[in-house]
């Protein structure tokens, strides 16, 4: 059975960034099962993926804008440092966790000066060219229930309602 829209895939990955550092892999671990063509993973990795069989592997690269799209400067914001609970303790590259508008969302340190902090809300793979080796292990047909909800149920699906 080919990967197509409404399948369940279950997939081993190695993700590597520009500079070919592993940024995430199943490897050593139970295979990624998803529910493919429902927009779980990436465009330009779902793309690849659509038509791929059981047993089949290939290297994938993505452009930025099919997969966490560009660096963008209007995502950095200047901040005191006071504003913080636990500001001694704030370093670059730490990870904070801020309340806005849309809910909570996570920020990079980019840069402390003084008082100020410069906080980063890219997604930490913005901008990055991204390269998946990816191994298909398995692909079945989603029950309906699946489809309803919009993900894999049973073993190493996640299940909540
Ligand atoms: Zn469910």
């Amino acid at each position: 059975m080919k990967a197509a829209k409404h399948t369940v895939v279950s997939l081993d990955y190695t993700l590597k960034n520009n500079a070919g550092q592993v940024m995430d892999s199943s490897e050593g671990q139970e295979p990624l099962v998803y529910l493919h063509g429902v927009g779980f993973l990436i465009p330009g990795l779902e793309q690849e993926i659509e038509g791929m069989e059981k047993g089949q592997a290939k290297s994938v690269t993505v452009q930025p804008e099919h997969a966490y799209g560009l660096r963008r400067d209007d995502l950095l914001y200047v901040v005191p440092k006071s504003g913080f609970q636990g500001e001694e303790e704030m370093v670059v590259g730490m990870q904070v966790e801020l309340d806005t508008e849309n809910g909570p969302a996570l920020a990079y340190i980019e840069k402390i000066d003084g008082d100020n902090v410069t906080l980063d809300l890219n997604h930490p793979l913005a901008g990055e060219v991204l390269t998946f080796d990816i191994k298909i292990s398995d692909v079945r047909e989603a029950s309906a229930d699946e489809i309803d909800h919009g993900h894999v149920h049973g073993p190493h699906g996640h299940h909540h309602h």
